[in-house]
C-alpha cells in the first residue's frame, strides 16, 4: 500500500505550528509496512486544497489528510473531498445527534455552525468521534483505481485517537501482512560521514540485492544527531520475526565495522555501556562537571539501577565551586585557565574523592556566546580517572554550535570518553 499524507492548515505554511502529525501518522505507517511515498502542506485555500488532494490520489492507494474539519470557514476538507469525488454534502443525522450532544453534555449552547461537522461527502463513511471533530472515509474513483482519502482533525490528540481506533486497522488489513522492522545501531566519537564510509561497502552490497516478492530491503539510513551518529538498518517482510531476521545480520556485520565506535542498540545510548561495564569490573563513578551544568549526571541516571554504581555528580560552574565542592587547587585554575585539561583532570579526582568513588570524570569547556580565557567558543576538555592511574584528558573543539546544544554534546562527549576508556581497561 502506497500512502501520502497531507496536512493542511495556513498556520503550517507560515511557520506558526509545526506538522507533528505528518510525523506521527508517518512513524505509526511505517510500522505496519505502509510505504508513505510524499509529505504534502497545503493552506487553507479550496482550489489548492483540491489540486493537491486530487494529485496525491492520482499516486497513492490511501491518503490520509489531517486538518480543516472544524466548523469555522476556513476548514475546507470536508468541501474539497466532496469536489474531488464529484459528490454533494450530506448532513449525516447520527452525526448530527453526536454533535448537538456534545455540546448538550458540556452544558453549552451549541453555535449553529458547528452542525456543518455532520455535514460529509456522499458515501463517506464515518469515523468514530473524538471531541467534535469527526473524521471520515471515503473511496473515490480515481482512473479506474479506488483510493481512499482518511480525513482526521488537525488537533494531535484527537488526531491520534481517531487514526489508532479507525485507520491503523483498515490499513494493516489492506498492506496485507508487510511488517517493516528497524533497528539503530548508534556510535558516539565518530563523524557521519566518517560512518558512512565504514559502511560504504555493506551499503553498496544492499543496493545489488535483488527484489524478492513480498520483502523490501534490508536498507541502511544514516542520522546525525547531537554528537552521535545513527545508522538505521530497515527492512520489510510477511513477518515481524521473518523482517527481523533480515535485519539481524547487517546489524551484526555494523557492530563488526564500527568496533568501539559503537556505543549501543536501539534505545541503549552510552549510558547503558557505560553501566554494564562499571558492574562488571564492580566500580563506582562520580562526576564533576562545568559546561555541561548536569546533563552529564542527567544521562547517567536516566539508566534504571544507576544507584548501585553511580555515586553522584557536582555542578562546579564558579572557580569557587571547583576548589569548594570538588577541591580543585586555585592555583591550577589561575596557571592553565577554568578551560583546560588540567582543570577538567583536577575535577575528575577531586568528583573520585569527595564522593568516595571508583572512576571520576571531569568536564569543562566554552558553551558561548563569548570565548573564555582565550579559548574559542566549543572548546570541551574532558577528564576520566580510572582507578589505581592517573587522570587522561583530550581536549576537542565542536565549532558552530549554540550553547544549549555544547552543553547537551558536551555530556555525550564525556559519556563516549568514559565508555571507550572503561572498554579497554581490564
Ligand atoms: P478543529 O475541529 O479543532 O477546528 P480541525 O480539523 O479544523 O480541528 P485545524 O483547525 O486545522 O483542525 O487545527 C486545529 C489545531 O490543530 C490547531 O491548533 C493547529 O495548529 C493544530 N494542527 C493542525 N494541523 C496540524 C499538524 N499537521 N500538526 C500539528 N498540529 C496541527
Ligand atoms: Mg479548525
Amino acid at each position: 500500500v502506497r500512502a501520502e499524507i497531507v496536512a493542511v492548515g495556513s498556520e503550517l505554511l507560515l511557520g506558526e505550528a509545526v506538522d507533528t502529525n505528518s510525523a506521527w501518522i508517518a512513524a505509526r505507517l511505517a510500522e505496519v509496512g505502509v510505504d508513505v511515498y510524499r509529505h504534502v502542506t497545503v493552506g487553507d485555500n479550496p482550489d489548492r486544497l483540491v489540486a493537491v488532494l486530487a494529485e496525491s490520489a492520482g499516486r497513492a492507494d490511501a491518503v490520509i489528510v489531517t486538518g480543516g474539519l472544524g466548523p469555522t470557514q476556513d476548514d475546507l476538507t470536508r468541501e474539497a473531498v466532496a469536489r474531488l469525488a464529484g459528490v454533494g454534502l450530506r448532513r449525516d443525522p447520527g452525526l448530527e445527534e453526536y454533535v448537538r450532544g456534545y455540546f448538550t453534555r458540556l452544558g453549552r449552547r451549541m453555535p449553529a455552525r458547528n452542525l456543518v461537522q455532520a455535514d460529509l461527502p456522499e458515501g463517506a463513511r464515518v469515523l468514530e468521534a473524538v471531541g467534535t471533530a469527526a473524521g471520515f472515509a471515503l473511496d473515490v474513483d480515481v482512473d479506474g483505481r479506488s483510493v481512499t482519502l482518511y480525513c482526521l482533525p488537525g488537533v494531535p490528540r484527537e488526531m491520534e485517537i481517531m487514526f489508532a481506533r479507525s485507520v491503523a486497522g483498515d490499513l494493516v488489513a489492506r498492506a496485507g501482512l508487510a511488517v517493516t522492522v528497524s533497528r539503530l545501531v548508534r556510535t558516539s566519537g565518530m563523524s557521519e560521514s566518517a560512518v558512512a564510509e565504514a559502511a560504504a561497502d555493506l551499503v553498496g552490497r544492499l543496493d545489488r540485492l535483488v527484489p524478492v516478492e513480498g520483502r523490501s530491503g534490508p536498507t541502511i539510513a544514516f542520522l546525525a544527531t547531537k554528537g552521535e551518529t545513527r545508522v538505521r538498518v530497515t527492512a520489510k517482510a510477511t513477518s515481524r520475526d521473518e523482517a527481523l531476521a533480515l535485519v539481524g545480520p547487517v546489524v551484526e556485520e555494523l557492530r563488526g565495522l564500527l568496533g568501539t565506535a559503537v556505543s549501543g542498540i536501539d534505545d541503549e545510548g552510552a549510558e547503558h555501556a557505560i553501566a554494564r561495564l562499571l558492574v562488571r569490573h564492580c566500580w563506582t563513578l562520580a562526576v564533576a562537571e562545568s559546561v555541561s551544568g548536569g546533563h552529564l549526571a542527567s544521562r547517567l541516571v536516566r539508566v534504571p539501577g544507576a544507584s548501585s554504581w553511580f555515586s553522584g555528580g557536582l555542578v562546579t560552574y564558579t572557580a569557587e565551586a571547583k576548589t569548594g565542592l570538588a577541591g580543585v587547587a586555585p592555583e591550577t585554575i589561575e596557571r592553565h585557565s577554568p578551560v583546560s585539561e588540567e582543570v577538567a583532570a583536577a575535577l575528575a579526582s577531586g568528583a573520585r574523592e569527595r564522593l568516595g568513588a571508583d572512576v571520576g570524570v571531569g568536564v569543562v569547556g566554552v558553551a558561548g556566546p563569548a570565548s573564555q580565557g582565550g579559548r574559542p567558543v566549543g572548546t570541551l576538555c574532558i577528564a576520566v580517572a580510572l582507578p589505581g592511574e592517573a587522570p587522561s584528558a583530550r581536549t576537542l573543539t565542536l565549532p558552530g554550535r549554540g550553547r544549549e546544544e555544547l552543553q547537551e554534546w558536551a555530556a555525550t562527549v564525556a559519556l563516549d570518553q568514559l565508555r571507550r576508556r572503561l572498554a579497554e581497561s581490564r
